[in-house]
């Protein structure tokens, strides 16, 4: 077979014959976009599932003229392939894999170079609060944290120099939601850019780049690929400059994913649709359950009436996710003990894989915040996290209810 060699490859495709037109495939559902889109059976050999490409280097046929690939840390095409298939989930252009999420903020932090300020949601991600704090603060870029509950808090934080307002919604372990389209439209009227970090609700539930967000993170490591055996990241966007931007720092820098991580990630995704949609269910019926249980304080999860923003997660997103916190009624003994207890739930940290998993934030994920922040954002001793699997729905309800009259006499 006669090689299809490009001239200074163009990176945007995986190397294979598109038999889809372009047209035709913004048109399909998630779930087809999911399997088909960045995946063509192998011209070479037919296969359906793309090899795991593990070489570091390619052939160019003369200088400079190749198959579209260099070396791997440029570009790779099981990355390209993920690259593909998740810009088509989250409705950008343009998709750019990482070796982690934090790599990717490290990335995007990076871009704005020194002197720079960054306006971030009070309560954002552990690793993202860490790495404003103690890494961007080294460079010279300072960061203010704002209650975004009402979004017109953020106008006073503006400064001439405010390059990057990052929010995440909803937020962890709390779930506050933030209303993207009225924050994306500030940030604008001040000339910076807006991050939303989308791993919560993944690109099934919540497409920030529709509500005006500028680039789009996940932490791969969860709901994209979704069985807890890949660490990874990913930033989405539409605009060209500042994809040519991230993309020469992710060759720069290097904080790449390996070939075999691509794949497996990519993999995962072809479920996205499947797994959301149950993690939802069962999160749902859980949320109901704990409200009625009367070993338990307050329950907060978005698609409950009683969710203070229940009308602002109806309009933004597309659904409310897996992941739900509660108060267990008591103090960190009564939830160390239902933690102690449960059977289907395992303790530990991260989220939005098919297992179940409990956490107490306050002593893991967000231990590392001061005790006044955590008292402030609400990530109290009995405030416990909820990573709702997709096991039957039935058997994770009675383990919590077995744990519960154990923890709360
Ligand atoms: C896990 C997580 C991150 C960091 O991602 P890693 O892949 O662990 O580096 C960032 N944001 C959120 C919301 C996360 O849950």
């Amino acid at each position: 077979m006669a090689p299809n060699i490009k001239e200074n490859g163009d990176n945007n495709n995986n190397g294979y014959e598109n038999h889809l037109y372009e047209e035709q495939i913004k048109e399909f559902g998630f779930g087809t976009r999911a399997i088909h889109i960045g995946q063509e059976p192998d011209p070479n050999t037919g296969a359906v599932i793309p090899p795991i490409s593990l070489s570091t280097t390619y052939k160019q046929y003369g200088i400079g003229i190749h198959k579209g690939y260099e070396y791997s840390r440029s570009d790779n095409p099981n990355r390209s392939a993920f690259e593909t298939a998740i810009a088509s989930l989250e409705k950008g252009k343009y998709a750019l894999a990482f070796s982690s999420g934090s790599a990717v903020t490290a990335t995007i932090i990076t871009s704005i170079g020194t002197n720079g300020h960054i306006i971030s949601v009070d309560d954002v991600y552990g690793g993202t609060n860490r790495y404003f704090n103690k890494v961007a603060e080294t460079q010279g870029i300072e960061t203010t944290f704002v209650d975004l509950h009402d979004p017109q808090d953020i106008k006073d934080a503006f400064k001439l120099n405010t390059k990057i307002v990052w929010i995440e919604t909803p937020t962890n372990p709390t779930l506050k939601l933030v209303d993207i389209r009225a924050v994306a439209d500030i940030t604008h009227q001040h000339n910076a850019i807006l991050v939303v970090d989308n791993t919560f609700m993944s690109p099934y539930f919540q497409n920030p780049l529709e509500l005006g967000a500028d680039i789009v993170v996940h932490s791969v490591t969860k709901y994209i690929n979704g069985h807890s055996d890949v660490i990874m990241g990913v930033a989405i966007m539409n605009d060209q400059e500042i994809y040519n931007k991230l993309k020469f720092l992710q060759n720069a820098i290097g904080a790449i994913p390996s070939s075999f991580d691509s794949w497996l990630a990519h993999r995962g995704l072809k479920t996205l649709h499947l797994r959301m949609r149950q993690h939802q269910e069962n999160a749902f019926k859980i949320a109901r359950f704990l409200e009625k249980s009367d070993k338990v304080e307050q329950v907060i999860y978005p698609g409950l009436e009683s969710h203070p923003q229940h009308s602002l997660a109806k309009k933004q997103t597309k659904g409310f996710g897996g992941m739900l916190s509660f108060r267990i009624r008591g103090g960190f003994n009564e939830a160390n003990a239902f933690l102690q207890n449960t059977k289907l739930f395992t303790l530990a940290e991260s989220l939005g894989g098919v297992e179940s998993l409990a956490e107490l934030p306050s002593k893991m994920t967000h231990a590392g915040l001061s005790e006044e922040h955590r008292n402030a954002v609400g990530v109290t001793d009995n405030l416990i996290r909820l990573s709702i699997g997709v096991e039957d729905v039935d058997d994770l309800l009675e383990d919590i209810q077995q744990a519960l009259e154990i923890a709360v006499r």
